[in-house]
This record gives structure tokens, sequence and C-alpha cells, in this order.
């Protein structure tokens, strides 16, 4: 069975891993903010909902997006742990806030991001299209001078 990305619901008697067995019979993680394995961009705050993915994205390649204090601090302490996430969520489900993607669109959610790194033999490769869609909606969309500018992510020093 393939782990899919599940949208969490505030409804009354929503329960995760009941939506999640219900959905294609396996266990789901929770990668929603606050939480171990939530995004510290912000969407609003850090760049729109495809930049803050991305940016996301920029932590599994060992790339820090340089923003903020905050989100530099948040990134740099997420990132050693990262591998080892994402070899815990292999083969489960992941439960985020955002709205399911329309049909034919990618799923811009940090969730899916974690699904590919999980599920990939090589999550770069794996990534690399997803990022690529991605860029295509970031250039229809209206971005505004502060987040072009902060579209910048800088390798680690050790
Ligand atoms: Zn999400």
């Amino acid at each position: 069975m393939k782990p899919v990305r599940l949208r969490l619901s505030r409804a009354r008697g929503f329960n995760l891993q009941e939506h999640s067995r219900a959905t294609n019979g396996l266990e789901a993680v929770n990668v929603s903010r606050p939480g171990p394995h939530g995004n510290p961009f912000i969407v609003g705050k850090h760049g729109n909902r495809s930049t803050c993915v991305r940016f996301f994205v920029c932590l599994f390649d060992g790339l820090l997006p340089i923003l903020d204090r905050e989100t530099m601090a948040a990134s740099r302490a997420l990132m050693p742990k990262m591998r080892q996430m994402a070899r815990e969520i292999a083969g489960k489900n992941v439960g985020c806030w955002c709205a399911l993607p329309a049909p034919g669109e990618p799923d811009m959610c940090h969730g899916f991001v974690w699904l590919a790194v999980a599920n990939a033999p090589n999550p770069v490769l794996a990534l690399r299209p997803l990022t690529d869609a991605w860029a295509l909606i970031d250039e229809r969309a209206d971005l505004t001078p502060r987040v072009r500018q902060s579209l910048t992510c800088e390798e680690v020093k050790p």
C-alpha cells in the first residue's frame, strides 16, 4: 500500500489513525506544527505556500534558507534529525492541516516532502520534479519583492 498525505480536521470525533486506516490501512504520523515534523517556515510570514515547502526541501539538501534568527535556529535544530525522522515515517501516511491538492496539481505541503523522502530510494531525485512543479506555480503567483529576496539557501557550515 502506497503511503499518502492526509488532511487533519477539527471536526468533532476526527481521529487521524482511524481516518488513516480507513483510507488505505496504514497508520499515520501527524507532521503538523507544533511537533518534531512541523515545517519551520510559515506561510504568510516566510513566503507563500510553495516557497515555504521549497525552503523545507532545502533542509534535506543540507541547505539553510536565510530568513530570520528564529527560522535559522529551528532549521538548524531540525536538520541533523531529518533523515532519522524520515526513516520512521517510511511506510506510513502523514497528516497535516494543508488543503489537499486539486486533481492533477502537485501537493504543496511539507508533509508530501516527508512522504517523498521517507519512501524514495533517492530522495533528491524524487524531489527534483516536485520543486520544478512548485517553481512554476511560484512564477504564476504574485510574489512580493521581500519574498523574492528571501529565496536563497546557504550551505550549512559544519
Ligand atoms: Zn501541510
